[in-house]
């Protein structure tokens, strides 16, 4: 009799021990799952839907190389004109480079960068062409940069690509990050 009621109690030891380790693992597998469930519920993430390959709506943007402006820009042109994706042609102080002309091999490749998004599958229908603040290369404020961008836009007219694309003259800031049309 008594050791029928030891291996009782051990059963029972060992049972109770049992769905003690059981619900340990259940709650480390299901309860951190309903956690970040909850945390997905509060912040939650708007994405917009990708086309297809080969579609979407194209623009362009000629735009200094530096990165703090890129995400901007890219921003600026989706949100504002419905557009999926935004070809970029940069170099160090775009804009002053095609303003004046100076250096004529750099220009030569925004203009067959252009022509490829232009006439390309991509279809390029709108160009923008971007200035900035604390640039290193292009030390113009903000006034003459401005002048720029319109002789920018006055040399792209000039390459006469025969189509009509809409042009736009950007300008954003270091500091506050801000980006506004400014023609
Ligand atoms: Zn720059």
């Amino acid at each position: 009799m008594k050791r029928r009621k030891k291996v009782k109690r051990s059963t029972w030891s060992v049972t109770v021990l049992c769905i003690a380790i059981s619900m340990v693992i259940f709650n480390t597998f299901f309860g951190t799952k309903k956690e970040a469930a909850t945390e997905k519920q509060v912040v939650p993430v708007v994405k917009k839907v990708p086309p297809e390959k080969n579609q979407g709506k194209y623009a362009t943007a000629i735009t200094c190389m530096d990165g703090k402006g890129q995400g901007l820009v890219k921003n600026y042109i989706i949100e504002h004109y419905n557009i999926d994706w935004v070809d970029l042609i940069t170099h160090s102080g775009a804009n002053k480079i095609l303003a004046e002309n100076f250096n004529t091999p750099i220009v030569a490749g925004m203009r067959e960068n252009l022509g490829n998004s232009v006439f390309s599958s991509h279809k390029s229908k709108l160009i923008a062409i971007v200035g900035h603040s604390g640039c290193l290369v292009n030390k113009a404020g903000k006034n003459e940069q401005i002048i720029q961008l319109r002789e920018c836009e006055k040399r792209i007219r000039s390459w006469g690509f025969g189509v009509k694309e809409k042009i736009i003259l950007l300008f954003w800031t270091k500091n506050p990050r801000t980006i506004q049309r400014v023609w």
